[in-house]
């Protein structure tokens, strides 16, 4: 046997013991990866290797044995690395280079759970079939230097490529992926830094179907809720005013999906329908004075306003009726904060959206009671029902397993061949429209997860309604009726995830029914 074949066969594998050139020999490049242990270590202390390997079988198996492609810096040799997987016919990669997992920071080639992670939801929850799922770990190298000097580590150990290294070997995949797999592949960027992600999805987006969950699905989760949101303050979109915590991925992410829905409602030009929207960052306020220093992605929110440093006095400032965390910095909407904007607003809504829970920006409860039970609050990590002067309210989690899984469904369906912002706005629709007045009276401004498949199929639909009339889809003729072919499409998995306390997906079982 080779290949893939071999690694599943328990007389041959060796796992990571298999030299540089038995794996050339035995087409294994990108199905290990890099490090090489050797094998003197088994030979010279028997015990210590099984029980290094006995001892953290948790963390090595997903990273090891799953169908990893762990692609070290191998440069001119990536197509050849793709063609070493086993399955042929991919419809959704979802790629890492590691460097910004969750909040965890920079795991390098560690990071390859996410991958994993995402796409047993797009099985679970989107019905692609697990065969036609590629997770990729880019390993360029990590900063994390506990992990630099870890001698177990099984990434890369020098520091990240950079500049024109890392571009040419991202280019290089990018290619490979489109020679391999054609144009309908779709390709979700995951995890990447905020400077490379927003480079990344703008140089890829004209010529690849690339989507970026941290940036585009944040986006249309999040303008969902504010839909549904507007059910119960009334009033449009353009009647808001909005402030941010947190001027990244998440944050920059959203600003410009609400503002492209604002100027699509009001026909007034972009840049106007930014003006509505302020953030603010670790140096405060973003202001025009700030110009010369900030990140390109920061430049279109810097509005003309004299310098403000920290968030209440920004609050005061701007008045927003809606404000949203995203900076990943918890307990930053203080009493204070949440009291202002309870002052200026009826009903002040009030997103939480920083991850995990301990840094979520206020608690449900800290929100309901500081705001006397008047805030509209959703939150990136879940919080239970809470009990306010008699009244039970029940805040939704702003996940972004909501829309990713169905706008994946859609492309694929229709054969699109490139993602458009209206169709993140599409899916935003779609989701928006499934929250039902019983929802919204709990205050709730996301419809329960129960539902996530038939809501996955309506957003499915949704999209690829809106490939064709962009004239994106290749699937001809349309089908009649898209949510009954959506439905159709989905085949039937499920996912048990056996994950532990600390929210990281450890462990993953795909099985059919
Ligand atoms: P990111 O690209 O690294 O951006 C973080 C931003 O927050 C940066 O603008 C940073 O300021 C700012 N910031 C950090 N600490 C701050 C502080 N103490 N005060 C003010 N601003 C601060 O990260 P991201 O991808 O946008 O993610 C941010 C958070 O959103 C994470 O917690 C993530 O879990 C959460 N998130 C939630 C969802 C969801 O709910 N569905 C989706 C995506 C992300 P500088 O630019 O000045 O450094
Ligand atoms: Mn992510």
């Amino acid at each position: 046997a080779s290949g893939y074949p071999l690694l599943r066969d328990p007389h041959y594998n060796k796992g990571l013991a298999f030299s540089e050139k038995e794996r050339d020999a035995h087409f294994l490049r990108g199905l290990l990866p890099p490090v090489a242990l050797s094998q003197e270590l088994q030979e010279r202390n028997e015990r210590l290797f099984y029980k290094l390997l006995i001892d953290n079988v948790e963390e090595l198996l997903p990273v090891v044995y799953t169908p990893t492609v762990g692609e070290a810096c191998q440069k001119g040799k990536i197509l050849e690395v793709l063609k070493n997987w086993p399955q042929k016919k991919i419809q959704v990669i979802v790629v890492t280079d590691g460097e910004r997992i969750l909040g965890l920071g920079d795991l390098g080639c560690q990071g390859m759970g996410i991958p994993v992670g995402k796409l047993s939801l797009y099985t679970a929850l989107g019905g692609i079939r697990p065969s036609a799922c590629l997770p990729v770990t880019i390993d360029v190298g990590t900063n994390n230097e506990q992990l630099l000097n870890d001698e177990f580590y099984i990434g890369l150990r020098r520091r990240r490529a950079t500049g024109q290294e890392y571009a040419e070997l991202l280019d290089e995949f990018m290619s490979a992926v489109k020679q391999n797999y054609g144009e309908k592949v779709l390709v979700q960027f995951e995890d990447f830094a905020n400077h490379n992600a927003f480079d990344l999805l703008a140089k890829y987006g004209s010529t690849h179907l690339v989507f970026n969950d941290d940036i585009q699905g944040t986006a249309s989760v999040v303008l969902a809720g504010l839909m549904s949101a507007l059910n119960l303050v009334g009033g449009t979109l353009a009647d808001q005013s909005f402030l941010f915590l947190g001027a990244g991925e998440a944050g920059t992410g959203i600003a410009e999906l609400i503002a492209l829905e604002m100027s699509k409602q009001t026909g007034a030009p972009l840049e106007e329908a930014r003006k509505k929207i302020w953030l603010v960052d670790s140096k405060g306020l973003i202001v025009r004075s700030r110009m010369g220093s900030l990140q390109h992605f920061k430049m279109p929110w810097a509005h003309e306003h004299e310098p403000v440093e920290n968030l209440l006095d920004a609050v005061k400032a701007i008045r927003p009726t809606i404000l949203i965390g995203s900076s990943g910095a918890g307990r930053t909407f203080t009493k204070e904060v949440v009291e202002a904007m309870a002052s200026y607003n009826e009903k002040p809504v009030i997103l939480a959206l920083s991850n995990p829970t301990s840094q979520s920006e206020c608690t449900a409860d800290e929100a309901y009671k500081w705001s006397e039970g008047r805030a509209i609050f959703a939150s990136g990590s879940p919080f239970g029902p809470v009990e306010y002067n008699g009244k039970v309210y029940v805040s939704g989690q702003a996940n972004n397993a909501y829309i990713f899984p169905g706008l994946g469904l859609g492309l694929i369906i229709s054969g699109a061949i490139r993602v458009h912002d209206d169709m993140l706005l599409a899916a935003s629709e779609a989701l928006a429209a499934e929250v039902s007045q019983e929802n919204l009276d709990k205050g709730l401004i996301y419809p329960p997860f129960s539902n996530i498949r038939k809501i996955s199929a309506q957003i499915a639909a949704r999209v690829a309604a809106k490939a064709y009339e962009l004239g994106l889809a290749t699937r001809l003729p349309p089908p009649e009726n898209l949510v009954e072919y959506a439905e159709s499409c989905m085949s039937i998995y499920f996912v048990h995830f056996s994950s532990q306390a600390d929210n990281r997906i450890r462990c993953l079982n795909v099985t059919c029914r």
